[in-house]
């Protein structure tokens, strides 16, 4: 027979975490799922200072952001189930785990899916060989196996995510020869970049890497200049002796099980590609199934946990556990607040992709 339960959670991560803390506070039954050992997703990778506004804990460590989400679930009597992957979900919100040898089921009156994303890859010749890797597996090979992936790393991609890694490596004792990426400009906050400047890496924009060469793994990378359509320019090729060779280019929200759920999507460039469509209070056009987080759309880790709880509020509202004036006056609340961070250079393009789903969302 399936367990049951009021309120199922995919996915241990800001987003997950906040959602079944907020409906857990609100009276409602929660489990949250996770396949790792260990809940807090990307948090535990993040030793470095967040980002953003007071208010979202800009200065704090992601390390400690994830300490407190678990305190605060515990409070909030949710239940965790580790080291367990949903393999699928079916009809009437039935959910397959795979732990522990066996499979089993979850049936949930309400799902909020909080699944994260995948690292985008880059094929060019040799990328296959062994120290071709992901930022965010390096990071995980830092942080979570304490493995230094190489000693001499080039880094593909100057966004957020590259200049952070960069740093993370020159901080785990790796030297990063150099960042190059592609567009004229450097993608990330400025403060990354400059720390990463400082401590002598160059960050060559208008560059990419052409292929890696070795016989086991890499032992060179070769990097070359590009025009405005991305072409490589003759003559500006540069050998540059690395063994490992690190993709920050992107992140694709990690969709399968919507998708499996029968959830409208649309193809949104600026929140990584195929997204669920959802209302303001992050239901998919499934009803009783919420998304949150990276899933609905890539942003930053202050974003997830507001549109987690806002799932989580709604799917408790939905079931009862709050009153609709108590619910729409708390979910009015973080609305603000994504509002807010959603603002600015950094913010407007991803409040004006926003919007376009809520606006799809509606038309269907
Ligand atoms: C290098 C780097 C630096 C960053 N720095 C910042 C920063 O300074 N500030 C900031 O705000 N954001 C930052 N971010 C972004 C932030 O980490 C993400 O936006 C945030 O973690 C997204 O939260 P999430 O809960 O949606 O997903 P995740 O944190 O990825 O959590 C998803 C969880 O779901 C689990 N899961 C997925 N599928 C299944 C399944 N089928 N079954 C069971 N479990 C599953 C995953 O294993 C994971 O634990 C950074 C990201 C990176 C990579």
């Amino acid at each position: 027979m399936a367990r049951k339960t009021e309120i199922a959670v995919v996915g241990a991560g800001p987003a997950g975490m906040a959602a079944a803390i907020e409906a857990g506070r609100a009276g409602a039954r929660v489990i949250v799922i996770d396949e790792n050992q260990r809940p807090g997703g990307q948090l535990f990778k993040q030793i470095h200072k967040f980002f953003g506004s007071e208010a979202h804990r800009a200065g704090t460590r992601g390390v400690q952001i994830g300490l407190d989400l678990l305190r605060e679930a515990e409070e909030a009597g949710v239940a965790t189930l580790l080291d367990t992957v949903v393999y699928g979900i079916f009809s009437d919100r039935c959910l397959g785990l795979a732990r522990e040898h066996h499979t089993e089921e979850l049936e949930a009156d309400a799902v909020i899916l909080a699944t994260g994303a995948s690292e985008n890859a880059l094929a060019f010749p040799g990328w296959t060989l062994p120290g071709v890797m992901g930022a965010g597996a390096t990071q995980t090979l830092i942080h979570i196996h304490r493995v230094l992936p190489g000693k001499r790393a080039l880094m593909v991609g100057a966004g957020n995510v590259g200049l952070i890694v960069s740093y993370q490596l020159l901080q785990a004792g790796a030297k990063v020869v150099a960042v190059v990426e592609g567009l004229p400009a450097i993608g990330g906050y400025g403060v990354h970049a400059s720390k990463v400047r400082r401590a002598g890496v160059p960050i060559l924009t208008g560059h990419t890497v052409l292929r890696a060469e070795g016989r086991e793994g890499v032992e060179r990378a070769v990097i070359a200049r590009v025009d405005e359509n991305w072409k490589p320019i003759a003559g500006t090729e540069r050998t540059l002796e690395v063994d490992t060779i690190c993709l920050a280019v992107g992140l694709s929200p990690l969709a399968e099980l919507a998708w499996m759920a029968g959830c409208e999507f649309r193809y949104i460039p600026a929140l990584g590609g195929w997204v669920p469509l959802h209302d303001g209070n992050m239901e998919t056009t499934r009803k009783g199934i919420y998304v949150a987080g990276d899933l609905a759309g890539i942003e930053e880790a202050s974003t997830a946990m507001e549109e987690g709880r806002l799932a989580g509020l709604a799917a408790a509202q939905s079931l009862g556990h709050l009153t609709r004036e108590r619910g729409e006056k708390k979910k009015g609340e973080v609305h603000k607040r994504l509002a807010a961070l959603r603002m600015g250079s950094f913010g407007e393009g991803r409040a004006i992709s926003k919007e376009q789903i809520l606006q799809a969302r509606e038309t269907v």
